[in-house]
């Protein structure tokens, strides 16, 4: 078996990846034991590497078993740009396709093999399997999104009921089963129904910490936010719409915005679906606005934005769908818009529905997204607390954490609230124990006679909001209960008790009424990479267009990133950048390299040294003084230049750094007084950051010499004032 550091070698040569992600790791030495597999991870949590890698360490043949067609070609491409010998077997391919893939297949020319269940269990192609069984070998069945084989799941396939046979034909043959769907349920039913032996069973954690989670109003000015979102970002974004009619209507008034934006639902035909998609996958487009019909098997993992602007059905989908965002592992921003009209509009769809048990379960799962909406704890602990993990709260990554609201001691209203739930004996929901608390005169009182309860009328003092609030959060922290049967009566429990003997606090949040910001801090190397970024992006655009493959499979956002951060000089710093394997190196590197050159040429930097190397030393070098000493001598700066034989831009980068460095040059010789001023004042606003964000704000009118040399003054001053 491999040992460390052997297995992170393999990965950083075959995927460029340098560090597995959190389980992967454990699941590959597992598959590597040929044991059977269950992997249940997140999207985005890597979860095809797990068998991808294994794939290639062992010998013979892995098959995939995948869904969807577009699935498969995708992550074929991706593999194949990383000179992974893999293929796949579908209906998009004509006979001819089909025959020399399945060639190959049996010449061993082929690592991994992507296939769709129906296929692979066909009387036609299990005798071409036992024969690559018997020449090459099979190494693994991976099972991907292996819930549709569970009738519990969300997206049942019976096709995938035939793949025991798999298991019966081939019982040596072990099999990684791999979901992202959580319940206990569908996790028991795959391992049965796959006939998986003593599997290793490996459930990673449902938190998206990438993944920032917010709540907005939905007001009037709902358009003006999603469209200040959607600019806000550069990268690509999916918004969720209930219905196809808003879909259109706001892809239209996106358009109209210059915003690059394309409609998906199922009222276009297949054609102009499957148009859309692609040109949002090969980011020609970079806004997706879509009805739920959209998302299930797109792994674009670049997705910087899920917006929703209406309710969700209920909290596991919002999870599945604003978890489309930041597969990449890169901040990503999920928003839900929210207004009280959303409920009765979806109150109404429910109780359209004719089967009693569905109304039930529908409204409960509209409470639970209600609940989420409205919560004023961490939204991870509300959401993972759904999925049954326990999240201690303080994320730092949603709007509930970034913008503390005020903390209020309220024990006497969490007893007066628990014990009438007591004493309406444990059989009620929220909306009747705040009536009772609030003196209501509802039927349902005067029917149970809670009107002569003793906490019947004591709770006046607050509105039914607030009760709802403090419901809402003492559920939230365990404090009570609610059953899950579709009614959500209210049950008291341990910590309960506690708290109604005064044996523990209650504090919850208090709403403040306040506009929500996102920010990502902007530093002045923050700027600059950005800048060079942006240039990355668009070579890595035209590099795919050439290729007709999406720009993901090139390079990742994390990696161009890390690249307009690191800016690598050579092709052996290049190879260092993580998403950076053997086989990438060698078709990219030169091309990236001579564009980040470029970049800093234009800039004025030195192509050999880091990006803001600023002066560490406050004596000038060797060739600054020469400088200094021409310059002093009368000499203007094209003179210099001639006489130094270097550029002029070089010399002002000179006499920038001299002055930063207190040497006598007098500024008002070089720059207008008027122009000084007005640099002065952006720097202060805007901060040491690149040149280009500092000419954006002034103008045509000035020049980047301008700008550096005032710049070198105003770092002297802050300097000294820092001392
Ligand atoms: P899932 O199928 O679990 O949703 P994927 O297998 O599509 O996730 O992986 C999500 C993204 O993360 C992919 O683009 C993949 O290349 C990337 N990835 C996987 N493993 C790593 C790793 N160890 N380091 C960095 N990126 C990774
Ligand atoms: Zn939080």
């Amino acid at each position: 078996m491999l040992q460390y550091p052997e297995l992170e070698k393999k990965l950083k040569y075959h995927f460029g990846y340098d560090q597995f992600r959190p389980g992967q790791r454990q699941i590959i030495e597992d598959a590597l034991q040929n044991r059977d597999l269950m992997v249940v991870m997140p999207t985005g949590g890597g979860k095809s590497l797990c068998f991808q890698l294994p794939a290639l360490l062992k010998q013979g043949l892995t098959v995939v078993v995948s869904p969807l067609i577009a699935l498969m070609q995708d992550q074929v491409e991706a593999l194949r740009n990383n000179n992974i010998s893999a293929t796949f077997l579908n209906s998009s391919l004509n006979a001819y396709q089909v025959r020399s893939r399945e060639e190959a297949i049996m010449n061993g020319k082929v690592k991994l093999l992507y296939v769709a269940p129906e296929r692979l269990v066909s009387e036609r192609f299990l005798p071409l399997l036992d024969v690559v069984k018997e020449k090459v070998g099979i190494a693994n069945f991976a099972i991907d999104e292996a819930h549709c084989v569970s009738e519990w799941g969300h997206d049942f396939r019976p096709e995938y009921r035939q793949l025991i046979s798999l298991r019966k034909r081939y019982p040596q043959v072990p099999t990684t089963a791999l979901t992202a769907t959580a319940t206990d349920r569908v996790r028991a039913d795959i391992i049965q129904q796959l006939g998986l032996k003593q599997p290793s069973i490996h459930i990673t954690s449902f938190n998206r910490q990438n993944l920032y989670y917010e709540v907005r109003p939905k007001s009037k000015r709902a358009y003006a936010d999603i469209l200040e979102i959607v600019r806000e970002n550069e990268g690509s974004g999916i918004i969720y719409c209930l219905t196809r009619k808003k879909v259109d209507e706001l892809t239209f008034k996106l358009q109209n915005d210059k915003v690059a934006a394309l409609p998906y639902h199922a009222g276009l035909s297949d054609e102009e679906r499957s148009t859309n998609q692609t040109r949002f996958i090969r980011d020609d487009v970079r806004v997706m606005v879509a009805t739920v019909a959209f998302g299930m098997g797109i792994n674009k993992p670049d997705v910087r934005f899920v917006i929703h602007s209406d309710l969700p059905r209920n909290l596991e989908s919002y999870y599945q769908e604003s978890g489309r965002a930041g597969r990449d592992d890169e901040p990503s921003r999920c928003t839900l818009f929210f207004n009280y009209g959303d409920i009765k509009t979806i109150e109404w769809s429910i109780n359209q529905k004719t089967d009693a048990q569905e109304q039930l379960i529908a409204k409960q799962q509209l409470r639970q997204v209600i609940d989420y909406a409205e919560g004023t704890d961490c939204r991870r602990t509300i959401q993972l607390g759904y999925f049954g993990e326990r999240f201690p709260g303080n994320c730092g990554n949603c709007d509930n954490c970034r913008n503390p609201k005020p903390v209020q001691d309220w024990t006497i209203e969490a007893m007066k609230f628990l014990s009438c739930v007591a004493r309406c004996k444990e059989r009620f929901g929220m909306g009747h124990i705040i009536d009772v608390l609030r003196g209501g005169k509802t039927q349902k009182i005067a029917l149970n006679r809670h009107d002569e309860l003793s906490t019947y009328g004591i709770g006046k003092d607050k509105t039914v909001d607030e009760w709802r609030m403090l419901g809402r959060s003492l559920l939230h922290q365990g404090l009570i209960e609610q059953t899950s049967d579709g009614y959500s009566v209210l049950k008291l429990n341990a910590l309960s008790w506690e708290v109604m003997r005064k044996q523990r606090q209650v504090m919850i949040v208090v709403p403040v009424a306040e506009k929500i910001t996102w920010e990502e801090t902007s530093s002045a190397k923050g700027v600059e990479v950005e800048i060079l970024t942006h240039r990355l992006r668009s070579l890595r655009k035209k590099l795919a267009d050439e290729q007709s493959i999406p720009p993901y499979v090139i390079f990742h956002d994390s990696t161009l990133k890390l690249m307009s951060q690191v800016q690598p000089t050579t092709l052996t710093e290049f190879g260092k950048l993580s998403g950076v394997g053997s086989h990438k190196l060698a078709q990219y590197g030169e091309i990236f390299l001579a564009e980040i050159q470029a970049y800093r040429q234009e800039q004025g930097l030195p192509s050999d040294i880091k990006v803001n190397s600023r002066p560490s030393s406050n004596s000038p070098s060797d060739t600054e003084l020469t400088t200094l000493q021409l310059y002093q001598q009368g000499l203007s700066i094209d003179q210099i230049a001639k006489e130094r034989n270097i550029r002029p831009t070089t010399i002002i980068r000179h006499l920038a750094d001299l002055i930063e460095k207190n040497q006598r040059i007098d500024l008002s010789q070089l720059v207008t007084l008027e122009h000084q001023q007005k640099i002065w004042q952006v720097l202060e606003v805007l901060g040491d950051i690149a040149l280009t964000p500092i000419r954006e704000h002034l103008g045509e009118s000035y020049s980047f010499d301008e700008i550096r040399l005032v710049r070198g003054m105003w770092r002297r001053e802050k300097r000294s004032s820092q001392k």
